[in-house]
């Protein structure tokens, strides 16, 4: 009885199938470059990996030479369900769904909120129903788990009607990421989650900090869509809107949109985006970039601890919190006069756990995340109720 994934991206694909979802996948398969002239495909199973290049247009012909390595390969025997990442859910989903006409209508519903996540996540729902009619799908939401933030921390300080006609307020994303390590977290504190506060930091090539009171999600720094919050590989996060009323005096929208989602963050301030490659560049730029990324995740923390009423632990996931040692170091220096305090020996030799001062009053975690764990349980819970 097995789950498959399936987690599709603007032009990439990834799927991953689990046996028993509290252990790892038994199969990991990725797809990128969908629509290139050359995409790339991986396919690991426990005895043999697959690797190669493939002419794949779109998503759909992607999940079938997907679906013929895995038949050939007898992965797709016991399928019992497919879950679906899919991003945007808007106000109308704040738990995983089974998918149905219904559902998919709300999903398209919301493209305009997320227009380049949901069409795919939706070609990749509907390619699935087609070959798997008889199997139950689920969607799970990166929004949902931040349904729980009250109105004052979700709404903009626009006028009424912004909200109320055109549903413009803070969403959030990385629902599952958040969630998955949350989770995780209260079972490292061996705390129950419902009486566990955590401020989680997913800092990716995308990146947001959450604020988690008693396992909830109270705040989150994406907003309406992925662009607010953090600085990330390519996207500014956090800017004054008066700089975009005064950039668009020069610039036409489709210009502004590219430049602020894909052309700034790391990579605007020092032509790369990934975090290796800065750290170990020692220019000017590379520590100026460094420096802001960390004040700003500082700003998070700081406003975060002050939302919660006490502060079990920060937790770093994702790309650079689970592998950067510099970054969760600076993340974390200067903060002793509010219980946190990290430990270079432990910070230097942990992937899975506590790196803190044994004195530290608010705890330090590193855990890597598992998007594809949290939609496998959440699929399969919905399943069984
Ligand atoms: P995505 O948002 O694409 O899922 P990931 O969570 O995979 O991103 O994170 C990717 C980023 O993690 C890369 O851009 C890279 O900068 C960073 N990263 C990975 N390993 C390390 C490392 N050892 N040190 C610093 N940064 C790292």
């Amino acid at each position: 009885m097995s789950i498959l994934v399936i987690n599709s991206g603007s032009s990439s694909l990834k799927i991953k199938i689990f046996s028993d979802v509290n252990k790892p996948a038994i199969v990991h398969g990725s797809l990128e470059k969908i629509g290139e002239e050359q995409s790339v495909l991986s396919c690991q199973f426990s005895q043999k990996t697959i690797n190669k290049k493939i002419t794949c247009a779109d998503h759909y012909e992607g999940l079938e030479q997907f679906f013929s390595i895995l038949k050939q390969n007898d992965a797709l025997l016991d399928i019992i369900a497919i879950g679906h990442r899919v991003v945007h859910g808007g106000e109308d989903f704040s738990q995983p769904v089974k998918i149905d006409d219904n559902v998919i209508s709300v999903i398209e519903k919301n493209i305009p909120l997320a227009p380049l996540h949901n069409p795919e996540n939706l070609k990749g729902i509907q390619a699935t129903m087609q070959m798997f009619p008889s199997v139950a799908q689920v969607a799970v939401f990166d929004t949902a788990f931040h349904q729980t933030m009250p109105e004052y921390a979700y709404r903009y300080a626009v006028p009424n009607s912004f909200y109320e006609q055109q549903k413009i307020r803070r969403y959030g994303f990385h629902g599952s990421s958040h969630q998955y390590v949350s989770k995780e977290a209260a079972r490292i504190l061996q705390k129950p989650i419902a009486q566990t506060s955590l401020i989680t930091l997913h800092l990716g090539n995308g990146a947001s900090a959450t604020a988690i009171k008693n396992g909830k999600s109270i705040d989150t720094s994406m907003g309406m869509t992925p662009l607010e919050g953090l600085i990330m590989g390519t996207r500014c996060g956090d800017i004054d809107p008066g700089v975009l009323l005064f950039l668009l005096q020069t610039h036409t929208h489709d210009k502004l949109d590219k430049i602020l989602n894909k052309k700034s963050g790391l990579l605007g301030l020092c032509q790369r985006n990934d975090m290796r490659d800065i750290e170990s560049q020692d220019t000017r730029e590379s520590q100026r970039a460094i420096k802001m990324v960390v004040h700003r995740v500082q700003k998070y923390i700081g406003s975060y601890y002050a939302q919660l009423p006490e502060l079990d632990a920060i937790v770093f996931t994702a790309g650079i919190g689970e592998n950067s040692i510099l970054i969760r170091e600076l993340c974390c220096a200067n903060l002793a006069h509010l219980g946190i305090e990290l430990c270079s020996d432990k910070n230097g030799n942990t992937s899975y756990g506590e790196i803190q001062k044994s004195h530290s009053k608010v705890k330090i975690l590193v855990i890597p995340t598992n998007e594809e764990m949290e939609i496998a349980r959440q699929t399969h819970n919905l399943i069984n109720a």
